[in-house]
């Protein structure tokens, strides 16, 4: 999985599997007809002759091979890309999902661990979300996931990854960022959130807050992905505690 910025959704992309699947298969295509030609060979015949006698029937033969295998090659392609899609982001923000972080946190925690550098999780949960849905309806609660998505996305930066890992709850991976600056960074989004408003068909300006919990692997050696989003996640709810709209790092070694 590569780390590179590739569409609106993506700081930290998924691979695109069709151009490489057309180009294996057109390979696969040269290789078949170069295959036929060497058993011409092998039986004694002299395909070289008919292919001078009949340049175009070979040619013909020759691009229409490549252009079929091609084509079936990023046909292919593109149905890998469709599922891996749909198998690695949540349907309704466009985001990537629980499962997509969980791969992305293993790497970036082994990473950290091989260049001793930190990697923090920051888990955001909107505070009352209930309250919109029951105020104004699923619908409504739906729309407003989407929009804060999309608010936390836009203060995203390269190498960063969003994902939607629950209901209301989302989660930031930061490589290469301290619990400090991790918590800058998600003051930053709840800032952001806490200034996006929604207006329903009704006519009503909603808007919504978030809590959030910080933690860090500061030494990845004795962090695992279940060490960090536990860590995370006890500060996040430390933060609803203390009366939600904030952001909590939390401790290093605590356990639970
Ligand atoms: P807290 O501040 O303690 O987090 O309160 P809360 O109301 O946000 O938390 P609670 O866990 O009680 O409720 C979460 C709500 O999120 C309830 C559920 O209906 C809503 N929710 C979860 N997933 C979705 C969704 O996909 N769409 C909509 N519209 N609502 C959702
Ligand atoms: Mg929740
Ligand atoms: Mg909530």
């Amino acid at each position: 999985m590569k780390s590179a910025r590739t569409d609106i959704f993506t700081k930290g992309g998924i691979s695109r599997r069709r151009y490489r699947r057309m180009a294996q298969f057109i390979l696969l295509a040269v290789a078949a007809d170069v295959g036929f030609v060497c058993v011409e060979l092998a039986y004694g015949l002299n395909p070289l002759a008919d292919i001078v006698q009949r340049p175009f029937l070979y040619l013909y033969l020759f691009l229409g091979t490549i252009v079929v295998f091609g084509v079936f090659g990023a046909m292919i392609g593109s149905r890998e890309d469709l599922l891996e899609e749909m198998a690695l982001r949540d349907s309704l923000t466009g985001l990537f999902n629980a499962r997509y972080l969980q791969m992305r946190l293993q790497e970036e925690l082994a990473a950290a661990k091989r260049h001793r550098i930190p990697v923090s999780l920051v888990l955001f949960d909107i505070d009352h979300f209930k309250r919109v849905n029951d105020d104004y309806g699923h619908p409504v609660g739906d729309r407003m996931l989407r929009l804060i998505g999309r608010s936390i996305l836009s203060k995203l930066r390269e190498g960063e990854t969003v994902a939607r890992v629950g209901g209301e709850e989302f989660a930031l991976l930061l490589p290469h960022t301290s619990d400090k600056s991790a918590a800058m960074g998600a003051e930053r989004i709840r800032d952001v959130i806490g200034q996006t408003i929604l207006e329903t068909d009704s006519g009503h300006n909603i808007s919504v807050t978030v809590s959030a919990g910080v933690a860090c692997a500061m030494d990845p050696a004795a962090h695992s992905t279940e060490t960090i989003y536990r860590l995370a996640d006890q500060a996040l709810y430390q933060a609803k505690e203390q009366g939600r709209n904030r952001v909590v790092i939390g401790r290093q070694g605590v356990s639970g």
